[in-house]
């Protein structure tokens, strides 16, 4: 096998490192002068920001795995924090040192914020959906469910809400219900580490795409920065990949490229028309990141921090997790009324919440908002996203979008990428 990669993200290079590590010469393509695509690490003013704030969770088994398989080290390449949702002054959920589910179950009962009532209504929904082992008969909207089942509106917006939002990405009344069970069973649900929130110390490049593409290098593959694919066509003997810098034969390829890019690669090509209208269905949602970088001695009292009612969904204090002093990401998940605003107002909304809510007095020496408008595919009600293998058995597809359990994740994306390296690995075998 002589194998393309078409894209650097986390599902292209998680499927290059699996080849890799069992022998296969793979060849990453990817368009940007960078890796990492939706996870990319950025420069601004000379600190080291990302694209937007990710988090990563303890279930999120494959990636974990597969970064320190690339040298990574867990520990010191994140903050562990055990499950804790807190809404400054509003809502405090701790999950206490138990074994699992106990340590939720107890979590939920001891919440601060709701009355008993509404903590009891909110254990009294994990029991029914471990009950019915996470699946549903059919798919309704995460709203839906939540009613179903007796969670009032307070107990949606203070708990649920938050959690489909930076789960799914997707607002609560289009949002599938049953992504987010899975979502629920795999991190609420498994061990007491499945519920950890990891936060990165390293930018998204640098921690997993980089190390892989050494990875390669060492294991005889190789990565070509600035090599976009403008085209694949069907040989008798495989794929031809065309790109400014000229043609290049593989005997497969995994396109692992964006939804977009990969569907208009796929339009060209005959037997791939039918994936190509399946991926132009879907619909996207944003994510908005504002950085304020303050003076070094802005701290918040907890590394992440949601705020109830306002712009604002999630702080995290850069400083306390990666000792970038007075640095402060606000994330702002899913469509809605800050979409309005142009990036200035939206700052100075930002600060001005900043100031409000949490006494932060001092301005900022800088901002910078990254508006990324297709952050994530919308992960919508029966949503039927494409399979991995195609009519052709010398091209596979990659990529959070398509089919598995997880919203658009980067466990999604790696799972992807993994998934089609074993295709290919038990095809060649
Ligand atoms: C702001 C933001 C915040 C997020 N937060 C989280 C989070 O907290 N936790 C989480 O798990 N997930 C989060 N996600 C989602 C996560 O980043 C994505 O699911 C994941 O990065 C998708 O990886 P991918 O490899 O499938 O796709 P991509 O990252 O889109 O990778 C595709 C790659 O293909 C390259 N490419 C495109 N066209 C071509 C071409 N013609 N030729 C060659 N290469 C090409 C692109 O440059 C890119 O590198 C977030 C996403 C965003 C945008």
């Amino acid at each position: 096998m002589n194998l393309a990669v078409v894209g650097g993200g986390y599902a292209g290079m998680a499927a290059a490192v699996t080849l890799a590590s069992h022998g296969i010469r793979v060849t990453v393509l990817e368009s940007a002068k960078q890796l990492g695509g939706r996870a990319r690490g950025v420069l601004h003013n000379g600190v080291q920001l990302d694209n937007g704030q990710h988090i990563l969770l303890g279930c999120y088994h494959h990636t974990l795995k597969l970064i320190a398989q690339v040298g990574g080290n867990i520990e010191q390449d994140f903050l562990r924090l055990p499950l804790q949702l807190t809404l400054h002054n509003r809502f405090e959920l701790q999950a206490p040192r138990l074994p699992a589910p106990l340590h939720l179950l107890l979590g939920l009962l001891g919440a601060k914020g709701l009355t008993f009532a509404a903590c009891l209504r909110a254990a009294r929904f994990m029991l029914a959906m471990r009950w019915k082992k996470f699946r549903l008969a059919q798919d309704i909207s995460a709203y839906e469910l939540l009613q179903a089942h007796g969670q009032d509106e307070e107990l949606i917006r203070l708990l649920w809400e938050p959690i489909c939002i930076s789960a799914l990405n997707t607002p609560i009344h289009q949002a599938s219900a049953q992504v987010l069970l899975n979502v629920l069973r795999d991190s609420l649900n498994g061990s007491r580490a499945d519920s950890d929130m990891l936060l990165p110390r390293k930018d998204f490049t640098a921690l997993f795409p980089d190390r892989a593409a050494q990875y390669l290098a060492r294991h005889g593959g190789e990565v070509l920065t600035s090599c976009g694919v403008e085209a694949i066509v069907q040989k008798d003997d495989g794929v031809e990949l065309l790109s400014a810098q000229g043609s290049m034969r593989f005997s497969h390829v995994i396109c692992a490229a964006s939804p977009a890019v990969s569907a208009r690669l796929f339009r060209t090509v005959p037997a791939l028309v039918g994936i190509a209208d399946q991926i132009e269905a879907i619909a996207y949602q944003p994510i908005y990141t504002v950085y304020l970088q303050f003076p070094p001695h802005v701290t918040l009292p907890h590394p992440m921090l949601g705020l109830d009612r306002c712009y604002t969904q999630w702080l995290f204090d850069k400083g306390r997790i990666a000792a970038q002093h007075g640095l402060i990401a606000a994330v702002i998940s899913a469509e809605g009324r800050h979409q309005e605003l142009a990036h200035e107002l939206l700052a100075q909304k930002v600060v001005q919440e900043l100031r409000e809510h949490l006494g932060v007095n001092a301005p900022p020496l800088w901002h910078k908002v990254i508006a990324e408008k297709r952050a994530t595919f919308a992960c919508a009600v029966d949503l039927h996203r494409p399979a991995h293998a195609t009519p052709l058995p010398t091209v596979l597809l990659a990529g959070d979008f398509t089919d598995n359990d997880y919203p658009a994740t980067l466990e999604g994306a790696v799972i992807s990428g993994i998934q089609c390296a074993t295709q290919l690995l038990t095809q060649g075998a």
